[in-house]
């Protein structure tokens, strides 16, 4: 993948972990910090709303994907993005585009819904 694509993910992975982390972090206080919301800046509350309707809104999905989000940053690190964790075939496009912290490509991706795919953790 050329460099620019690669940063182009880069810079949408780290948005959507630091909204990410905004929603899992307001979850988790809330009720103790009930008007963080005032605080924040609209540009952040957009990016956050976004977020939340974007992914799901239980904080176990947000924690799940996040972790998939820091993966994925660490494959760009490690010049791997963009490549299946099982395979190491490339992952389509189309699918990036869409969640740039995928692991698997549609193929393993099938298996592992199937339930036909360990996955080492
Ligand atoms: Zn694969």
């Amino acid at each position: 993948m050329d460099r620019k694509k690669l940063k182009t993910y880069r810079d949408r992975l780290a948005e959507e972990r630091s909204a990410l982390l905004g929603v899992v972090g307001r979850n988790e206080d809330y009720g103790r910090e009930a008007d963080t919301e005032a605080t924040q800046d609209p540009a952040d509350k957009a990016s956050n709303s976004y977020t939340k309707e974007l992914l799901f809104s239980q904080s176990t999905n947000d924690r799940i994907i996040l972790t998939q989000i820091e993966e994925a940053l660490q494959r760009i690190e490690d010049e791997e993005f963009g490549v299946c964790v099982n395979c190491g075939n490339e992952i389509q496009p189309k699918r990036l585009e869409a969640l740039p912290w995928v692991r698997y490509c549609i193929t393993c991706q099938d298996l592992l819904e199937r339930g036909l795919l360990n996955e080492e953790e």
